[in-house]
């Protein structure tokens, strides 16, 4: 089932997550500066600041939904309503205006030619149809090319990628041409599996329906063998 998914997805869609990359806002050294100082410092492993988010806009706009739904936006419960939607949403999204694959940028030379797994990276991030959250896991194996990267690294790219207005096929896509790319990898296989809440608390309303999504690169993709080696690995340890 999953080679199934990763071949209707692998080529068809290397466009989307390609425009993506490139259609982002490019990065000032001074936002490059800030994120690292953050990363060693570990400050926001959850919350990567977003300071390009207006705020006050953000609070704006819940006022006028709250409004527009018939609420009250000044009653008591209400009150700090908007300001608290605001900094989730900063939150939320502190990765569009972020370059993921900066966390890729230090490589270690390693005479390494066996699939690298790293299973069972949680992730929560936001569908772009509804604004409703998106969690689940994604699974990242690559077969390096003498370049390895450390492994928590690897989390980092999903984190990142997750904090976007997002669509599950998209976030696969984009951390495996990532990680295809900046490691120049002979193969890359991410598996993700999530849950959509705008599919299990309104519309169809399904609780417990997985929604499962891979990207194949290189070896993977071009090579069934491989592939169901690796798909097999990925089974046995998710
Ligand atoms: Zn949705």
């Amino acid at each position: 089932m999953i080679a199934d998914s990763s071949r209707s997805t692998a080529s068809s869609d290397k466009s989307v997550s390609n425009t993506t990359e490139k259609s982002a806002p490019s990065i000032s050294p001074e936002n490059r500066s800030r994120s690292s100082s953050e990363h060693v410092f570990f400050v926001d492993r959850n919350a990567p600041k977003n300071d390009s988010v207006d705020l006050a806009r953000i609070e704006t706009a819940v006022r006028s939904l709250l409004e527009a739904v018939g609420e009250d936006p000044d009653r008591d419960g209400l009150l700090e309503t908007p300001a608290r939607v605001a900094r989730m949403y900063a939150e939320m999204f502190a990765g569009l205006k972020s370059d993921p694959g900066r966390h890729l940028a230090k490589v270690f030379d390693e005479d390494y030619d066996e699939i690298v797994l790293v299973s069972d990276i949680s992730f929560c991030s936001m569908c772009e149809h509804h604004l409703l959250p998106f969690t689940g896991k994604a699974h990242i194996a690559y077969l390096p090319s003498g370049k390895v990267v450390g492994l928590s690294k690897l989390a980092r790219v999903v984190e990142e990628v997750a904090r976007r207005p997002q669509v599950q096929e998209r976030l696969t896509q984009t951390v495996a041409d990532l990680i295809e790319d900046r490691l120049s990898a002979r193969g890359v296989a991410v598996v993700v599996e999530s849950t959509h809440s705008c599919m299990t608390m309104r519309g169809v309303r399904k609780p417990g329906s997985m929604c499962l999504t891979s990207a194949m690169r290189g070896i993977f993709r071009d090579d069934p063998k491989s592939r169901s080696e690796v798909l097999g690995l990925i089974n046995r340890v998710s």
